[in-house]
């Protein structure tokens, strides 16, 4: 059978600043299964190097090493990882155990990446084992060195090793604790497992059954121990081995375990950090609070300017009288004449062209009312009694005006329900007499209500008879508007063509005249709106694209930090058997973690703002399900491709770092 270790000519050089070190200078070196095992030398001489390459955690320059008549330098990296987690245990000078971190997680933690079911059973077992069943909670720093030092030999055989190597284990103890690890150390070799062990006190070394001496790079003297002193051995240390060498890394997809386990130490590691986490966070949350903000009042104005056109009804044309611009910056009535509605304008168009179905006078302006002792500024609407049908205003309560009514100019009015509500409050209005500014009308009908979308309220209206406002209560001789229903959307621009030239002929414009009025079409203007939607969503993009960018970089830089802060840890989960992917994995997960906590933050802050306007200052607002998933899914997003590059970096990281980075 082969030796457990065979070593031919290895050699290791650094390196370093332009200069080489041969630190190793051609070690030959057979280990057989069970022997325990000191290396000796002066400090400088190797045996860390030693150790380390021995272990899988470096690789010689040139030579051979067979472990178990196995050829390890044609493995890779993570058949390298798993083979150190199933069959090699370390215990370091340093402990190494992870901080913040109870006995028991640091005891499992080698389970955690080759995947075994009952981590915490069996990290509970080898703790009690090593007489620490009462300290499972305890964090490193409510340890003795002693204890940590037992902690971090549990953990190098809680996934029941053959082989065990101690890197001066009892270099950082006071001597009574130095006895009690060797004892646990010599019980472990009795057990069955092969110890090696490096130190530099002679008395440490007079526990091991064989003695190496090295010194500059070489094997100076290799003995068996005869008068090995006997050592303490605590009653009960037993050993199960793993049956062969495993060296096939666990399967590629992440453990539910593993990644509750990584969610849960990306948690801590913020929640350690509070305030560096805070301040890394801001722009991802700044960022998700705009967009999902505006995006809410974006939306609300868009809702209540669309339930707005469509009140006013569809295929409609408006006819305004303007002033002809005249080269002179346009200016109103710069030329001294206005032009004109009048109701014959009105009968000519209704005969202009076939697509016209109706068309009808308008007049409006401001005016007070007056009911009992309440009063109400408003604006009044004289209509034709086709308004009711083009504008889908029919009476809610009560009854539209007749054109008899019209003709006879009868004070006869309808009041829109915010008008009803400031001069009745709960009352019927209908068939009461209110003075509207001063002239006494009768109320004969209710508006249906239309909304007080955003910017003006559809139902802050008094319609009365056109005739009746005209002269009545406005002193108007001109209508204000001419409204047009066309007979369809494809008709459109064929009857605004026609009324163009009809009203240039009634006007009698030469040709090098500008149009003295103005013809708007619904259609226009609801696509004038939908443009302005359009700019209105590139730049919140724009804004939404600078402030994940921003935020990205935050999280980016904090993560740099990060690994580099915890290089230690890195070094330590990678020696007892992490995969690049594991190590990826988990910093990926923090720096998603730290980005979608922003995200979260920013949607309930960006949602508080966002109905805070629509409850103060009355715009409406709008928080749509897509807003909030997309804002989440961005701001996750953002952790993973501004993680990726630091996590990249600390995957990559040697594991021998955590034994040499200070
Ligand atoms: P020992 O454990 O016997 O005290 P080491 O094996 O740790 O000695 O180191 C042996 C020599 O190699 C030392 O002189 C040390 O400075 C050098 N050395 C160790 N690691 C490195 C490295 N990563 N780069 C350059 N030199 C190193
Ligand atoms: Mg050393």
């Amino acid at each position: 059978m082969a030796p457990l270790i065979e070593l031919r000519g290895v050699t290791k050089t650094y390196f370093v600043g332009g200069g080489r070190l041969d630190v190793l200078n051609g070690i030959d070196l057979t280990i057989e299964a069970g022997e325990f095992v000191a290396i000796m030398g002066p400090s400088g001489s190797g045996k860390s190097t030693l150790t380390q390459i021995l272990g899988l955690l470096d690789r010689p320059t040139s030579g051979s090493y067979k472990l178990m008549g196995l050829d390890v330098s044609a493995l890779s990296d993570d058949e390298g990882a798993a083979l150190r987690s199933r069959t090699i245990g370390f215990v370091f000078q340093m402990f190494n155990l992870l901080a913040r971190t109870s006995a028991l997680d640091n005891v499992g933690l080698p389970m955690l990446y080759t995947g075994d079911p009952g981590r915490a059973e069996r990290a509970a077992e080898v703790l009690r084992e090593i007489g620490l069943g009462d300290r499972l909670d305890h964090a490193p720093n409510q340890l003795s060195g002693g204890q940590q030092q037992r902690v971090a030999i549990a953990r190098a055989l809680v996934n029941k090793p053959r082989l065990i190597f101690a890197d001066e284990p009892t270099g950082n103890l006071a001597s009574d604790q130095a006895e009690e690890i060797l004892g646990r150390l010599v019980a472990m070799n009795d057990a069955g497992i092969t110890l090696v062990m490096v130190t530099h006190e002679l008395d440490i070394a007079a526990h091991a059954k064989r003695i190496i001496k090295i010194k500059d790079g070489l094997v100076v003297s290799d003995e068996k121990n005869e008068q090995r002193r006997a050592s303490p051995a605590p009653a009960g240390a037993r050993a199960v081995m793993a049956d062969g060498l495993v060296c096939v890394p666990p399967s590629r997809e992440l453990s539910l375990e593993e990644f509750s386990e990584h969610v849960r130490s990306a948690l801590g590691a913020i929640r350690s950090n509070k305030l560096r986490s805070a301040l890394s966070m801001l722009g991802i949350l700044i960022g998700v609070t705009a967009v999902i903000a505006m995006l809410a009042i974006g939306k609300g104005a868009q809702k209540s300017v669309e339930t707005q056109l469509s009140s006013l009804g569809s295929n409609l044309v408006m006819l305004f009288p303007r002033a002809p611009r005249d080269g002179h910056g346009g200016a109103r009535g710069a030329s001294g004449s206005f032009s004109r509605l009048a109701m014959d304008d009105v009968a000519a168009i209704r005969r202009a062209h076939p697509g016209v179905l109706r068309s009808a006078g308008e007049v409006s302006g401001n005016v007070q009312a007056v009911f009992g002792d309440k009063n109400v500024n408003t604006s009044l609407t004289g209509a034709e009694p086709v308004y009711a049908d083009m504008r889908n205003a029919q009476a809610y309560h009560g009854r539209f005006f007749t054109a008899e009514e019209n003709e006879q100019m009868a004070r006869v009015a309808l009041l829109g329900p915010t008008v009803v509500t400031a001069l009745f409050g709960d009352a019927d209005p209908v068939g009461r007499t209110i003075n509207v500014n001063s002239v006494k009308f009768k109320v004969i009908g209710v508006l249906p209500r239309k909304g007080s979308g955003g910017f003006q309220d559809q139902d802050d209206k008094i319609v009365v008879p056109l005739k009746t406002a005209m002269k009545k209560v406005l002193g108007r001789q001109y209508l204000g508007m001419v409204s047009i229903e066309t007979a369809g959307p494809d008709q459109t621009d064929a009857v605004i063509e026609s009324v163009r030239s009809l009203m240039r002929k009634r006007h009698r414009l030469p040709d090098y005249k500008d149009d003295d009025f103005t013809l708007r079409n619904m259609a226009e203007i609801q696509a004038a709106l939908t443009g302005t939607s359009k700019i209105f969503s590139l730049l919140l993009g724009i804004v939404a694209a600078i402030s994940l960018v921003v935020g990205g970089i935050g999280i980016m830089n904090i993560m740099l930090v990060s690994v580099s802060e915890r290089t230690r840890e890195i070094g330590l989960r990678k020696a007892i058997g992490a995969t690049r992917r594991a190590v990826l994995i988990q910093f990926l997960i923090e720096a998603v973690a730290m980005s979608t906590c922003g995200g979260l933050l920013g949607i309930a802050l960006g949602m508080a703002i966002a109905f805070g306007m629509a409850y103060f200052a009355g715009w409406a607002a709008v928080v749509t399900p897509q807003s909030v998933l997309l804002a989440f899914v961005f701001s996750a997003g953002t952790g993973i491709v501004f993680g990726f590059w630091p996590a990249r970096k600390a995957s990559l990281l040697s594991p021998i770092e955590a034994l040499r980075y200070e």
